[in-house]
This record gives C-alpha cells, sequence and structure tokens, in this order.
C-alpha cells in the first residue's frame, strides 16, 4: 500500500502524458495525484497529507506541461462558461494560468505555506509534450 519510492507527483491530468513513466518509476513506487493543470489547491493539500501521514511519502514532485489547456484560458472565462451552463458561477477557481513554470512555483509555494506537509523535499518539473523533455524548474 506505501508507494516504494516514498515519492508522491502532483500532475496535470492531461492525456499525453503519463508521469510515473516520465519520471522513471513503475507501478507501486509513487502516489500519482492529477488534476486539471498539475496545481495544487486545498484538495491537493488533503492528498498530499494524507500521502505523507498515513502512506509514508517523504518527497513531492510536481509535473505541468507546455501546451497545457489551462494556459489557453482565464478563470474569468471559465467562470462566465459555467454561468451560462450551470445559471451560476462556481464557488472555486479554474486555477488557470499564463506563465507555466511560475505556476509551478506558486504550487511549490502553497506546499511550503501549509502547516500540514513537510516541504523539505518539493521539486518542480515542466514536461514538453513535443520533445519529451523533462525540465526541472528551481
Ligand atoms: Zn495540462
Amino acid at each position: 500500500m506505501r508507494p516504494a519510492k516514498r515519492v508522491a507527483v502532483v500532475a496535470c491530468m492531461d492525456a499525453r502524458l503519463a508521469p510515473a513513466r516520465i519520471l522513471g518509476f513503475e507501478q507501486g513506487d509513487v502516489h500519482v495525484i492529477r488534476n486539471a493543470g498539475g496545481v495544487v489547491t486545498d484538495a491537493e493539500v488533503r492528498s498530499l497529507a494524507i500521502s505523507q501521514h498515513l502512506l509514508g511519502t517523504e518527497e513531492i514532485m510536481l509535473m505541468q506541461h507546455t501546451d497545457c489547456g489551462m494556459l489557453k484560458i482565464t478563470d474569468e472565462e471559465f467562470a462566465q462558461r459555467m454561468e451560462e451552463f450551470a445559471g451560476q458561477r462556481p464557488e472555486w477557481d479554474a486555477h488557470a494560468f499564463d506563465d507555466l513554470e511560475e505556476s509551478v512555483r506558486a504550487s511549490k509555494r502553497t506546499i511550503e505555506g501549509s502547516p500540514f506537509i513537510a516541504s523539505g523535499r518539493v521539486r518542480g518539473f515542466v514536461y514538453d509534450v513535443d520533445s519529451g523533455e523533462l525540465r526541472e524548474v528551481t
């Protein structure tokens, strides 16, 4: 049940990404927490806290990618679209972004700012969906 490599990965849900494989992990090695954009919100803080405190992970890897759908809208545009669809705006933001590396850094800061997550070992990456290159965000 415990990830063998003690790593939790937060990654975008984009179908072109196989986050564990890209990072060189096998089945059973890591937790993979996915969402639109690969951003860290309260939902990911919850999963990361459970991953660390109940299931023993110690390192966090964040993975976002080029050509992400979340680069192509704004929170306001998405809220308007929801309002047209549902007659009301959502209580949550879409968490769109226009700067990939800055978005990775913002997620890092969210983790570092959470009292519930050990943030000593957090690394962020951008995956290039065209070249297959993985670049660390420092
Ligand atoms: Zn994406």
